[in-house]
Protein backbone atom coordinates (compact mmCIF):
# COMPACT_ATOMS: atom_id res chain seq x y z
CA UNK A 1 0.00 0.00 0.00
CA UNK A 2 1.59 3.56 -0.68
CA UNK A 3 -1.88 6.01 -0.18
CA UNK A 4 -2.21 5.97 3.61
CA UNK A 5 -5.45 7.76 5.06
CA UNK A 6 -5.87 8.80 8.54
CA UNK A 7 -8.10 10.73 10.56
CA UNK A 8 -7.66 12.74 13.75
CA UNK A 9 -10.90 12.48 15.89
CA UNK A 10 -11.70 13.77 19.49
CA UNK A 11 -13.11 16.75 21.19
CA UNK A 12 -12.74 20.39 20.31
CA UNK A 13 -9.89 21.82 21.93
CA UNK A 14 -8.07 18.51 22.52
CA UNK A 15 -5.35 19.42 20.68
CA UNK A 16 -5.91 17.56 17.16
CA UNK A 17 -4.42 20.01 15.40
CA UNK A 18 -1.33 21.02 17.55
CA UNK A 19 -0.27 17.57 17.21
CA UNK A 20 -0.68 17.01 13.51
CA UNK A 21 0.90 20.81 12.92
CA UNK A 22 3.30 19.25 15.31
CA UNK A 23 4.02 16.10 13.02
CA UNK A 24 3.49 17.77 9.92
CA UNK A 25 5.95 21.08 10.39
CA UNK A 26 8.19 20.09 13.47
CA UNK A 27 6.47 23.56 15.55
CA UNK A 28 3.74 24.18 17.39
CA UNK A 29 1.13 26.80 16.73
CA UNK A 30 -0.42 28.13 19.67
CA UNK A 31 -3.67 29.54 17.81
CA UNK A 32 -4.46 27.58 14.88
CA UNK A 33 -7.71 28.48 13.28
CA UNK A 34 -9.36 25.21 12.00
CA UNK A 35 -12.53 26.41 11.78
CA UNK A 36 -12.93 24.34 8.26
CA UNK A 37 -11.95 20.68 7.66
CA UNK A 38 -8.85 20.21 6.60
CA UNK A 39 -6.94 17.54 4.10
CA UNK A 40 -3.47 17.55 4.16
CA UNK A 41 -0.75 15.51 2.18
CA UNK A 42 2.78 14.45 3.03
CA UNK A 43 5.16 12.09 0.89
CA UNK A 44 7.18 10.05 3.24
CA UNK A 45 9.24 7.38 3.70
CA UNK A 46 9.35 4.57 6.20
CA UNK A 47 11.39 1.67 6.43
CA UNK A 48 12.23 2.24 2.89
CA UNK A 49 8.90 2.54 1.39
CA UNK A 50 7.68 6.02 -0.22
CA UNK A 51 4.20 6.55 1.11
CA UNK A 52 1.60 9.33 0.30
CA UNK A 53 -0.01 9.98 3.21
CA UNK A 54 -3.40 11.90 3.56
CA UNK A 55 -4.57 13.17 6.70
CA UNK A 56 -7.89 14.31 7.79
CA UNK A 57 -8.80 16.91 10.58
CA UNK A 58 -12.30 17.92 11.29
CA UNK A 59 -13.41 20.87 12.33
CA UNK A 60 -16.43 19.00 13.69
CA UNK A 61 -16.94 15.90 15.73
CA UNK A 62 -20.38 15.63 15.07
CA UNK A 63 -19.38 12.58 12.74
CA UNK A 64 -23.01 12.32 11.01
CA UNK A 65 -22.98 16.61 10.48
CA UNK A 66 -24.19 17.51 6.82
CA UNK A 67 -21.53 19.22 4.43
CA UNK A 68 -21.66 23.28 4.71
CA UNK A 69 -20.99 24.95 1.68
CA UNK A 70 -17.23 26.16 2.77
CA UNK A 71 -16.26 22.89 2.80
CA UNK A 72 -14.04 21.45 -0.18
CA UNK A 73 -15.81 18.87 -2.27
CA UNK A 74 -12.81 16.57 -1.18
CA UNK A 75 -13.35 17.11 2.55
CA UNK A 76 -17.13 17.04 1.96
CA UNK A 77 -17.17 13.36 0.90
CA UNK A 78 -14.87 12.35 3.43
CA UNK A 79 -16.78 14.31 6.34
CA UNK A 80 -19.81 12.08 5.16
CA UNK A 81 -18.33 8.52 5.75
CA UNK A 82 -15.08 9.75 7.64
CA UNK A 83 -15.06 6.01 9.40
CA UNK A 84 -15.44 4.21 6.84
CA UNK A 85 -12.60 6.30 4.56
CA UNK A 86 -9.71 6.36 6.65
CA UNK A 87 -7.26 3.22 7.03
CA UNK A 88 -6.01 4.37 10.92
CA UNK A 89 -7.08 6.77 13.53
CA UNK A 90 -5.36 9.48 15.59
CA UNK A 91 -7.77 9.63 18.48
CA UNK A 92 -6.99 12.56 20.57
CA UNK A 93 -7.82 13.86 24.69
CA UNK A 94 -6.24 15.80 26.95
CA UNK A 95 -5.26 14.69 30.10
CA UNK A 96 -6.21 17.77 31.90
CA UNK A 97 -9.94 17.55 30.97
CA UNK A 98 -11.83 14.07 31.74
CA UNK A 99 -14.66 14.79 29.50
CA UNK A 100 -12.07 14.75 26.66
CA UNK A 101 -10.97 11.70 27.77
CA UNK A 102 -14.95 10.30 28.15
CA UNK A 103 -15.68 11.59 24.79
CA UNK A 104 -12.35 9.32 23.39
CA UNK A 105 -13.75 6.21 24.88
CA UNK A 106 -17.10 6.89 22.95
CA UNK A 107 -15.20 7.50 19.46
CA UNK A 108 -13.76 4.43 19.74
CA UNK A 109 -16.59 2.64 20.79
CA UNK A 110 -18.12 4.39 16.99
CA UNK A 111 -14.88 3.63 15.18
CA UNK A 112 -15.25 -0.06 16.26
CA UNK A 113 -19.23 -0.45 15.76
CA UNK A 114 -18.53 1.52 11.90
CA UNK A 115 -15.82 -1.25 11.09
CA UNK A 116 -18.15 -4.47 12.42
CA UNK A 117 -21.13 -3.06 10.22
CA UNK A 118 -18.47 -3.38 7.30
CA UNK A 119 -16.43 -6.68 8.08
CA UNK A 120 -13.11 -4.80 7.69
CA UNK A 121 -11.93 -6.14 10.66
CA UNK A 122 -9.24 -4.55 13.04
CA UNK A 123 -8.81 -1.12 12.86
CA UNK A 124 -5.52 0.76 13.55
CA UNK A 125 -5.90 3.03 16.12
CA UNK A 126 -3.57 5.29 18.47
CA UNK A 127 -5.14 6.73 21.75
CA UNK A 128 -3.36 9.80 22.60
CA UNK A 129 -3.30 12.00 25.79
CA UNK A 130 -2.27 15.22 24.93
CA UNK A 131 -1.03 18.38 26.87
CA UNK A 132 1.27 16.34 28.94
CA UNK A 133 2.74 19.48 29.65
CA UNK A 134 -0.18 19.89 31.77
CA UNK A 135 0.51 17.53 34.48
CA UNK A 136 0.15 19.42 37.48
CA UNK A 137 -3.60 19.07 36.25
CA UNK A 138 -4.37 16.00 35.19
CA UNK A 139 -7.61 14.56 35.09
CA UNK A 140 -6.65 11.05 34.12
CA UNK A 141 -4.21 9.16 34.87
CA UNK A 142 -1.59 7.40 32.30
CA UNK A 143 -3.11 3.96 33.66
CA UNK A 144 -6.62 4.93 32.93
CA UNK A 145 -5.12 5.72 29.06
CA UNK A 146 -3.40 2.93 28.79
CA UNK A 147 -6.02 0.81 29.78
CA UNK A 148 -8.66 1.87 27.46
CA UNK A 149 -6.32 1.60 24.74
CA UNK A 150 -5.51 -1.96 25.48
CA UNK A 151 -9.39 -2.54 25.67
CA UNK A 152 -9.77 -1.71 22.27
CA UNK A 153 -6.76 -2.71 21.22
CA UNK A 154 -5.25 0.38 20.22
CA UNK A 155 -1.88 1.95 20.48
CA UNK A 156 -1.01 4.61 23.10
CA UNK A 157 1.21 7.26 23.54
CA UNK A 158 1.41 10.95 25.90
CA UNK A 159 2.17 13.59 24.12
CA UNK A 160 2.80 17.11 24.41
CA UNK A 161 2.54 19.30 21.41
CA UNK A 162 3.33 22.46 22.83
CA UNK A 163 6.56 20.54 23.86
CA UNK A 164 7.96 17.99 22.40
CA UNK A 165 7.95 16.72 18.16
CA UNK A 166 9.99 12.98 19.03
CA UNK A 167 7.34 11.63 20.74
CA UNK A 168 4.27 12.75 17.83
CA UNK A 169 6.62 11.57 15.07
CA UNK A 170 7.37 8.51 16.88
CA UNK A 171 3.42 7.58 17.35
CA UNK A 172 2.49 8.63 13.84
CA UNK A 173 5.07 6.18 12.46
CA UNK A 174 4.14 3.20 14.15
CA UNK A 175 0.79 3.83 13.52
CA UNK A 176 1.46 3.84 9.75
CA UNK A 177 3.64 0.48 9.96
CA UNK A 178 0.87 -0.95 11.97
CA UNK A 179 -1.64 0.18 8.51
CA UNK A 180 1.00 -1.17 6.13
CA UNK A 181 0.80 -4.70 8.52
CA UNK A 182 -2.80 -4.82 7.76
P1 LIG B 1 -8.40 20.94 18.27
O1 LIG B 1 -9.70 21.69 18.37
O2 LIG B 1 -8.52 19.57 18.87
O3 LIG B 1 -7.82 20.90 16.88
O4 LIG B 1 -7.37 21.70 19.23
P2 LIG B 1 -6.22 22.77 18.84
O5 LIG B 1 -5.09 22.09 18.17
O6 LIG B 1 -6.86 23.91 18.12
O7 LIG B 1 -5.74 23.21 20.31
C1 LIG B 1 -6.65 23.77 21.24
C2 LIG B 1 -5.87 24.62 22.24
O8 LIG B 1 -5.00 23.80 23.01
C3 LIG B 1 -5.00 25.69 21.59
O9 LIG B 1 -5.06 26.84 22.39
C4 LIG B 1 -3.60 25.10 21.64
O10 LIG B 1 -2.59 26.08 21.73
C5 LIG B 1 -3.66 24.29 22.93
N1 LIG B 1 -2.76 23.13 22.91
C6 LIG B 1 -2.68 22.17 21.96
N2 LIG B 1 -1.77 21.25 22.29
C7 LIG B 1 -1.25 21.63 23.49
C8 LIG B 1 -0.27 21.07 24.37
O11 LIG B 1 0.36 20.02 24.13
N3 LIG B 1 -0.04 21.74 25.55
C9 LIG B 1 -0.70 22.90 25.86
N4 LIG B 1 -0.38 23.48 27.02
N5 LIG B 1 -1.62 23.45 25.05
C10 LIG B 1 -1.90 22.82 23.88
Amino acid sequence: MNDIKLALLGSEGAGKSAVLVRFLTKRFIGEYASNTNSLYHKRLSIDGRQLNLEVFDPCSQDLCVPPTPWQSEESRCILEEPLDWADGFVVVYTISDRTSFLNAKNILAQIKESRRETCKGEVPICLVGNKQDLCHSRQVSEEEGRSLAQENKCLFQEVSAAENYLEISNLFTKLIRHVMEQ
